[in-house]
């Protein structure tokens, strides 16, 4: 069956590997109750596999479970499993060689994990901005499958900021100062000894993430490959006491300096490549800008539109770039389950998914 005359009593089966994670429990959180998809598979480490969900999360759950997701048993991530949908939040120790070996079994692995956002024939896929980017599938060398990448938690955010800006006035040059969750360093996290009453200037690989991500993004597809886009990024990563939402600074150059005016404008009337299109996830407004200049604060705005979209504000001249702004996104919803299930919601709607 094809996806783009969907019936929707009939919910395609989904896997998740790395269920027992951060991300992983917000895709359980997520999919437990998603109109399209049906939860069928958890996945996670033989450290968890035969036990029942609510057991290898050692209750430690952290939204409410749905009493059918908490008796499933956890299978090992290992193919072939049935369904075709696999999302993947395994462990970046261990990515490569599960999502290939899933992908290879034709399997359609639509991962949270750093491993293959750099492959030239894999999307770095952010629904709204780069729809045009799913064409590296057809490049792909997988036996049967395919893989889609989702950007780090923090380059989504920054990438659908700046995508409206890019477009309208080019950009040059930033500098961005990210304050990231907890939450974005894995289940349990830190020890609390670490963090709390405390700020913490180093999260390994992030700054390279950051600095190079959103110029695959926002960059331009020719035939079967990405022309990244051309700015210059400069990023400095620090893990702070709160739970989710990860806030960043931006300082901003850009090749035509617009009106503060017109960079609002651009920033409201953002719709992105998914205008037209009705899909579950799909936040009403991805981009949303606020006057007041205390905000955005992650614990005020980081579940707008379902923790699905960008918050902005606190826009000002930069005395040495162009402009300052600051933004906020989730990082395990939009920055992760959130916007993996996205990707695939797109991918079903555009008929990429047979199932
Ligand atoms: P996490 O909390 O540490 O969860 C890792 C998951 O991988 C767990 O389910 C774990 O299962 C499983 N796992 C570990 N070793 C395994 C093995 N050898 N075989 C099979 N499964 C194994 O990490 P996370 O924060 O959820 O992140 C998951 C992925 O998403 C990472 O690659 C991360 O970089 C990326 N990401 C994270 C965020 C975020 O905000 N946290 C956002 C975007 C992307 P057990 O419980 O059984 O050990």
């Amino acid at each position: 069956m094809m996806g783009v005359e969907f019936d929707f009593l009939d919910k395609i089966p989904v896997a998740v590997l790395g269920a027992t994670g951060s991300v992983g429990q917000r895709f359980v959180e997520l999919l437990s109750h998603h109109p399209w998809f049906d939860l069928t598979t958890l996945a996670a480490s033989e450290r968890s596999v035969g036990k029942r969900y609510k057991d290898a999360v050692n209750g430690n759950f952290q939204f409410s479970l749905p009493e059918w997701v908490a008796e499933l048993t956890i299978s090992s991530c290992k193919p072939p499993l049935s369904e075709n949908i696999i999302f993947s939040a395994l462990d970046s120790s261990i990515a490569t060689e599960v999502e290939a070996s899933f992908a290879n079994a034709g399997h359609t692995v639509i991962s949270t994990a750093k491993n293959y956002r750099t492959a030239s024939d894999v999307p770095l896929l952010i629904p709204e901005i780069n729809s045009s980017h799913l064409k590296l599938l057809d490049v792909q060398k997988f036996s049967g499958g395919k893989i889609i990448a989702t950007p780090n938690c923090s380059a989504i955010g920054l990438a659908i900021a700046l995508k409206p800006l890019h477009d309208r006035f080019g950009i040059e040059a930033l500098q961005v100062t990210t304050m990231q969750a907890i939450s974005g360093a894995g289940y349990p996290g830190i020890p609390s000894l670490e963090i709390m009453d405390n700020i913490i200037p180093f999260i390994e690989d992030e700054e390279n993430k950051l600095e190079s991500e959103p110029l695959k993004i926002l960059g331009a597809i020719q035939q079967d490959r990405i022309i990244p886009a051309e700015m210059k990024i400069s990023a400095q990563c620090n893990r702070v006491p709160v739970t989710d939402g990860h806030l960043e600074c931006v300082s901003i150059k850009f090749k035509k300096k617009p009106s503060r005016e017109e960079l609002i404008e651009a920033w409201r009337s953002f719709k992105g490549d998914l205008e037209g299109i009705l899909l579950p996830l799909k936040p009403e407004f991805p981009i949303h800008y606020f006057e007041d200049e205390k905000m955005p604060q992650p614990r005020l705005q980081r579940d707008l539109d379902r923790g699905m979209a960008v918050s902005v504000g606190h826009l000002r001249e930069c005395p040495i770039f162009d402009y300052k702004f600051a933004l906020l996104s989730h990082n395990t919803v939009r920055g992760g389950a959130g916007g993996a299930i996205l990707c695939a919601e797109l991918l079903v709607k555009k008929g990429f998914i047979f199932w």
